[in-house]
């Protein structure tokens, strides 16, 4: 939903949010910014590739942001306590990373070259990436191997291998579970005389369910068994870590897992670009969890919350940074509620709103001058991509 907006070149959003933070409309939030008492602040992933963060908020603030970040574009709690310490308004940039290379047909996302290390290309963000691949293995698998066919004389038919019905037939740590209740109205039972009906060892057959085969009436569906693909979608089907670490909520750890099947199956955005999106939404709930805090009542807080999208220029040789936002959240000293704004209203303060001045030559401290073909490249739009 929010890449319908194309992102913001993240220099000119730092030089927004800063003017933004001067206006009448933060201090009618109750933001009042005193730029001898604000520490500037990141929480982001450690790759390089995402070091423009740093170098935008040192050359807007003329100080080194404090880092809340880990790996993986994770917000770590435990950093704010020190940070209040070290000044009373806190001002957050923060976000999961994803790279982008552009193609006519939209543009990859999850991976950057990475020349200066003799890579041509590697994954971007890396952990994130590391933490979706066997989900996105598992689930191509699926698409590949649960095969769907209408012989004459049925309703369809869906042949699906034992190890996506009973999670014990695979070893596979990682389980996709087709949901039987959403994809079949019960078994194929054996018949001599009716061939479809032989089945294949290590195999089970179901008649598909009508809401199925109405999606699937589009693309025709034949006597031959083909691939179910990416007509798998989310509603058909769980996918899940059986070796997940587990909270004391019962919830795992790493929370974005339960989005998993959505991340992999989704089709109006590469899993890449999802997990970027999810994990920063999440990390984003736990920063305003956080910043609500009592112990926090007497500090002011603006966090500017989105995804980086990491761009190689060739002609400049450098990184250079994309910004999608996805929160702004506003919390007042001597307050514990905060104001929340979401995209679309970040979009038409910040449409508005002109560059405030540097305190340092921003092109010097960048490297380069202000880039413009990374964001012109920038041709995604839902469901125009390529996928890795
Ligand atoms: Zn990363």
């Amino acid at each position: 939903m929010v890449f319908r907006e194309r992102p913001f070149l993240l220099r000119d959003f730092v030089g927004k949010a800063m003017r933004f933070l001067d206006s009448e409309e933060a201090l009618s939030m109750g933001f009042v910014h005193d730029r001898a008492r604000t520490l500037p602040c990141k929480w982001k992933c450690s790759d390089e590739s995402v070091f423009g963060v740093d170098l935008c908020l040192y050359a807007y603030t003329g100080q080194y942001p404090f880092d809340k970040g880990r790996i993986g574009g994770r917000f770590n709690e435990g950093a704010v306590a020190a940070a209040v310490h070290h000044a009373p308004i806190n001002v957050d940039f923060g976000g999961a990373h994803v790279g982008y290379e552009t193609s006519p047909a939209g543009g990859r996302f999850g991976r950057i070259p990475r020349p200066l290390h003799g890579h041509s290309m590697s994954a971007d963000c890396g952990a994130l990436m590391a933490l979706v691949q066997p989900f996105r293995d598992l689930y191509d698998e699926a698409c590949k191997n649960i095969l769907v066919f209408c012989p004459p004389g049925t309703r369809g038919i869906v042949s699906i291998p034992n190890e996506f019905i009973q999670p014990s037939w695979s070893t596979h740590r990682i389980k996709l579970l087709v949901d039987l209740e959403a994809l079949t109205v019960g078994v194929v039972p054996y018949d001599a005389d009716l061939g479809y009906t032989h089945k294949v060892v290590g195999r089970s057959l179901f008649r598909l369910h009508p809401r199925f085969m109405e999606t699937m009436s589009k693309h025709g569906l034949g006597a031959q068994p083909v691939p179910i693909g990416r007509e798998l979608t989310a509603e058909y089907f769980n996918i899940f870590d059986t070796g997940a670490e587990i909270g004391d909520d019962g919830v795992p750890k790493e929370r974005v897992l339960p989005y998993m099947k959505h991340i992999v199956s989704g089709r109006d955005a590469p899993a890449a670009l999802k997990i970027a999106v999810i994990s920063t939404n999440l990390e984003h709930n736990s920063l305003t969890d956080c910043v609500r805090a009592e112990a926090y009542r007497p500090y002011s807080f603006a966090c500017f919350t989105g995804v980086f999208i990491d761009v190689y220029d060739d002609e400049l040789e450098a990184y250079v940074n994309l910004f999608q936002p996805l929160g702004l959240n506003i919390k007042p000293a001597g307050r514990t509620r905060d104001v929340e704004l979401a995209p679309a209203e970040i979009r038409a303060i910040f449409d508005k709103i002109e560059l405030a001045e540097p305190r340092l030559p921003i092109d010097q401290v960048m490297g380069h001058q202000r880039p413009t073909r990374p964001l012109e490249d920038f041709v995604f739009t839902p469901g125009r991509y390529e996928d890795v």
